[in-house]
């Protein structure tokens, strides 16, 4: 089976066809998706979502982007309801994506630095695993972990070089591929997923957004993380029922799932 370990299919691209999309994602392989919070709305829709349907997972976190709602209040709010989820099938699987964008995010380095720490606090307490959004913000985020010892974690959509990833693994952390992977010019991403130790790799598909090169320009969707798997046997040499079942165990055993 394959795992989809980030979509965002509460948004709105998904609202006209989403039986659909399932059912792709379906006949495709794909049995688990985990779908990804990033600000209030999606964060309760990914809760909506899992509690519909089985094979879906949450993660709740606040997107660099939203920094300015992340307070206490809202810590304790997600504190409950992952602690009550806890209880009743433990669907809540993650706290992300959260991170730093110094690249896109109007908010100041130190807004979202402060936003960051508060939401590692709240996976800490939970033990739950993060999954990081960096964007020109890498060596800030690895710097900020070091005091969250123990928190597994996971740089989602990885674009940055070998040697950073090599950085992450060392500290055992995780890096997560995209579509990105397929695309002409990523051959960093593809000498990333070369280096890579095999048991420090997820796919993913971000969808709606970045679609694998054969879909390229459409809105993408879980089905087709198979094509980040099979990019990721070419690179490694692997044949695809070993690479699968592999993912596969990285992934749930990341997630618990
Ligand atoms: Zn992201
Ligand atoms: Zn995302």
């Amino acid at each position: 089976m394959f795992i989809d370990t980030h979509a965002h299919l509460t948004f709105p691209e998904f609202e006209p066809d989403l039986e659909q999309v399932i059912d792709r994602a379906k006949k495709a392989g794909v049995e688990k998706i985990i779908n990804i919070g990033c600000d209030l709305k999606s964060c309760s829709g990914v809760l909506e979502l899992s509690a519909k349907y089985g094979f879906m997972y949450s993660a709740l976190g606040m997107h660099p982007y939203e920094t300015k709602l992340v307070d206490e209040t809202l810590m304790s709010k997600f504190f409950e309801q992952a602690q009550a989820d806890k209880k009743q099938g433990k669907k809540i699987v993650a706290i992300g994506e959260i991170g730093l964008d110094y690249f896109k995010a109007q908010t100041s380095h130190e807004e979202q630095v402060r936003a960051f720490k508060l939401q590692l606090e709240l996976a800490k307490n939970l033990d739950l695993p993060v999954i990081i959004h960096a964007r020109d913000s890498e060596i800030d985020v690895l710097q900020i972990l070091q005091d969250f010892k123990g928190l597994r974690f996971v740089f989602h959509c990885y674009t940055g070089n070998v040697d950073f990833a090599k950085q992450i693994w060392e500290r055992g952390g995780m890096t997560s591929f995209t579509g990105i992977s397929t695309y002409p010019k990523a051959q960093n991403v593809r000498d990333t997923i070369f280096a890579a130790p095999i048991d420090r790799i997820m796919i993913e598909t971000d969808c709606p957004f970045l679609a694998p090169q054969a879909f390229r320009g459409q809105r993408n969707e879980p089905a087709f993380v198979v094509e980040v798997a099979k990019e990721i046997q070419k690179i490694k040499g692997l044949d695809m029922s070993t690479l699968e079942v592999q993912l596969q165990k990285n992934s749930e055993e990341f997630f618990g799932i």
